[in-house]
């Protein structure tokens, strides 16, 4: 059972403040302001409350377009990057989307708002407890899944979008093979060090069409679970 402390310091935490919407309001004008000009990702960004995906210890800084530590040496990425990677997913309603790194589930809440059904992967047992709870609270449904999203979910898909939030040494060929005719995949690539954000549009069976979009900072896929 809850003490009365704990539910009050609950409370507090969930709380949404007339603060936190302003604060919100003036990251969306600063993500438009480096060029993303799709209305319904700024609307989402908008809408939800980042401070609640955040680790206790840097709640404060929550509307700073910037990626924080979340535990398990993991970060929330940047609003910024967030909705960069989500305008080249090019999400429409009904899309079935595979997210690779669930992470605080914050992504996953974005791709939701777009009307997106996910199916979220993450290998870290405490980050996928954390996002199952948060996003549960806050009334998401995607399907979640412990495990190496590597190998991504063949018996869920195929997928009209995948995303991969971790930076990864290659185009893992699993995802590829699970991305439907006509499927977008956006993909940061390279070494530990920095990643180029690819973007690939499967055209046929074996015709993958990429494109690259631009330098990014990602912690690493790693292959198998933390267990
Ligand atoms: N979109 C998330 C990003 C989290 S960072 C957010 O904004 O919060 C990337 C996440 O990918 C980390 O949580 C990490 O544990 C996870 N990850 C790394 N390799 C993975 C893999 N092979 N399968 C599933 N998740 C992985």
């Amino acid at each position: 059972m809850l003490k009365k402390y704990q539910i009050c310091i609950y409370r507090i935490y969930m709380n949404d403040s007339f603060q936190h919407k302003g604060l919100r309001k003036k990251l969306v004008e600063i993500i438009r302001g480096k060029g993303i000009r799709d209305e319904r990702i700024l609307q989402a960004i908008g809408s939800i409350p980042r401070h609640l995906f955040m680790d206790s210890s840097f709640i404060r800084f929550s509307y700073k377009d910037q990626a924080f530590p979340i535990g398990e040496g993991q970060t929330i990425s940047q609003p910024y990057t967030v909705a960069f990677q989500t305008e080249l997913l090019d999400v429409r309603t009904r899309h079935k989307v595979l997210e690779i790194g669930t992470g605080s589930g914050y992504q996953t809440a974005v791709l939701l708002d777009l009307g997106a059904s996910v199916y979220t992967i993450e290998r870290q047992r405490k980050l996928f407890l954390n996002a199952q709870a948060i996003l549960g609270e806050l009334g998401y449904k995607p399907h979640f899944f412990y495990g190496d999203g590597y190998q991504g979910k063949e018996t869920y898909g195929p997928f009209d979008r995948i995303l991969v939030t971790a930076g990864a040494e290659g185009v893992p060929q699993a995802l590829l093979q699970q991305l439907k005719t006509g499927g977008i995949m956006v993909v940061p690539v390279g070494s530990k060090h920095g990643q180029e954000m690819i973007r690939i549009i499967r055209r046929g069976d074996d015709d993958f069409e990429r494109t690259k979009h631009g330098y990014f900072a990602f912690v690493p896929l790693l292959k198998g679970t933390n267990e």
